[in-house]
Formats: C-alpha cells, structure tokens, sequence
C-alpha cells in the first residue's frame, strides 16, 4: 500500500515535471518564432566593432574560437556586431560561423579601405555595389630565369566550376559578387546624413595585401575598375552568396596612396555612425 502510494507520487512527480519541461519548451519556441531574423555587422579591428557594438541595447557577448559576436538591439530590433579579425580567411569562417549559428536576415561588412580612385579621399565611403577578390591570380607561363611579370596576371574565376582552374578556360573570368539591392537602397536613402565625406557606389577589391605601389594599384583599378582595397569584403561576399544571404560591403577610405591621402584611424568611427543609419533605414523595411 505505501509501496503503491510512494509510486503514484513518484509517477505525480515525473508527469509534472514532464508537462512543464514541455510547456517551456513551447513558449520558448513560439518567442524564438516572433524573433527576428537578426542583421549581422562584421568588422575587422576592435576599432572597427567594439564602439559599434556599444550602440546597440541588451548587448549579450558570444565567443566561438577567435570570433567574437555582440548581440544586441537596435530600436528594438536584433542586430549582432562581429570582430571577425583582420583577412580574407578570417572573415569568410565568421561569415558561415555567423550564417549557421544565428539565420540572418542580411549582413553588413564595414570598415576602412585604401583608395585606388584618385577622385576618392580620405573619408570618402564607398558602398560596394560589387566586391572582388583581387588574389585570384593566375600567372603566365614562364621558364627558369624569365623572371615575374605581374602586370601579365590574368584574373581567376575559382567559382566557374568545380573542375582545374589552372586548365580551365572559362575561369580566365573576374568573379565579381553583387551587393544585395536592398541594402544597397537603405545605404543610398541615408547618404544625406554623412558629413565627412561623399558617399559613392563603387567596387571594392579584396585580398590579404596591402598594396603600396601605384602602378600596381591602377593596374587594379583599370582592369577590375576598383574604387578601393581592402581584406575582407570578397571573402564575406563569397561565403553569404553559398549561403544566399544579401550582403553588402561599406568602406570607408582611410587611406588612399593615388592622391596622397594620409591614414587616419578616425575614419573608422565615422564609418560606423553612417552605417548605423544604414542600418536603422533597413530596418524601417523589414
Ligand atoms: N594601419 C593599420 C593596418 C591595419 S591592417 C594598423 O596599423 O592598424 C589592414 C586592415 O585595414 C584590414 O582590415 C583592411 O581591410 C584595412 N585596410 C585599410 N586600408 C587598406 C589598404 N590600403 N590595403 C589593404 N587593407 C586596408
């Protein structure tokens, strides 16, 4: 008898426990269901993320290897800054790490870039209506004591097949990744609240090199038609376009070696106060 009853509570117990466990489960469900997709903001340098993250409300700290995610609220709605560090290699593992873990709705690559347009000055931004990667190279066919000759480098199209690029003659191509249409009408309908600078459409050329000479650099901007250089943009491109998720690059020239434009880190905060306009415009749409 007091064995039976001791059951039945243990039984009481267990049910209980079970249908809340369950109920939780459900409400939390249909909270992550009214959440929104959030909008990702990557940025290479502690300059470049941690101010921009203390923008944003709620901010809850994430780590996954050397990325750090900052997710928060910006009136109201998600938004996560990511430290992705500095590269091509270094962004393009956040990219996915960041796609994976938190489904975005949009990501936004920003920070500071040198100029390859001498039109462009420090300050200037540039709004990547198309992002390159200039380190897909392939090189002539040269023998043992004919030396280098990179202004003969052809462009390589690593995405044309799956088959050998170094063979294949339709990866002779430059791959270029298109920013996403909306983001890129959010980022226009803003430009008359930058100061600092002008605010132009243009390509931003990627690769983990930083170019100082000039030939070299019009040799970029003649053949890919590159506005500015940075290490980033292609890799996030590449990896949100595997992912179709609409991406686009924001630059701000905090350098440029065609005109003689001086570095200047400032650049980097001012880019962020443009992109937080950016971001509350998109928002408005969503
Ligand atoms: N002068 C900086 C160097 C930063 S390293 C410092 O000493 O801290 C390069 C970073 O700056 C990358 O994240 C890249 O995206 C950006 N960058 C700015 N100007 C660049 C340029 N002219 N060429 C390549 N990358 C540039």
């Amino acid at each position: 008898m007091v064995k039976k009853f001791i059951s039945f509570i243990i039984l009481a117990a267990l049910a209980v426990t079970g249908l809340t466990g369950c109920s939780s489960s459900k409400e939390q469900g249909a909270a992550e269901a009214k959440e929104k997709q959030p909008i990702i903001v990557q940025g290479p340098m502690p300059i470049e993320a941690e101010k921009l993250a203390g923008h944003l409300e709620d901010v809850k700290e994430e780590k996954s290897g050397s990325f750090v995610f900052y997710k928060g609220k910006l009136e109201g709605y998600p938004v996560i800054i990511a430290k992705t560090g500095k590269g091509m290699e270094n962004t393009a593992a956040a990219t996915a790490l960041a796609i994976e873990k938190y489904d975005p709705a949009a990501i936004i690559n920003q920070g500071t870039s040198g100029g390859h347009d001498p039109e462009l000055n420090v300050f200037d931004i540039v709004l990547g209506e198309r992002t390159v990667n200039l380190g897909s190279l392939k090189t002539g066919a040269l023998n043992e004591g004919e030396g280098i000759e990179p202004k003969e480098w052809i462009p390589m199209d690593l995405m044309a097949s799956e088959g050998s690029a170094g063979e294949d003659p339709d990866a002779e191509n430059i791959r270029y990744f298109e920013g996403d249409e909306d983001l890129l009408a959010a980022a226009k309908a803003v430009k008359g609240k930058y100061e600092k600078g002008k605010v132009v459409e243009g390509t931003i050329g990627s690769a983990d090199v930083w170019n100082n000479e000039v030939d070299r650099i019009n040799w970029f901007h003649e053949k890919y038609g590159t506005s500015v250089e940075e290490m980033e943009g292609a890799a996030g491109a590449q990896i949100a376009a595997a992912y179709d998720v609409p991406f686009l690059g924001i630059r701000v020239l905090s350098n440029n070696k065609v005109n003689g434009g001086q570095y200047n880190p400032d650049t980097a905060e001012a880019n962020q106060a443009y992109v937080l306009e950016v971001l509350k415009e998109y928002i408005k749409t969503k």
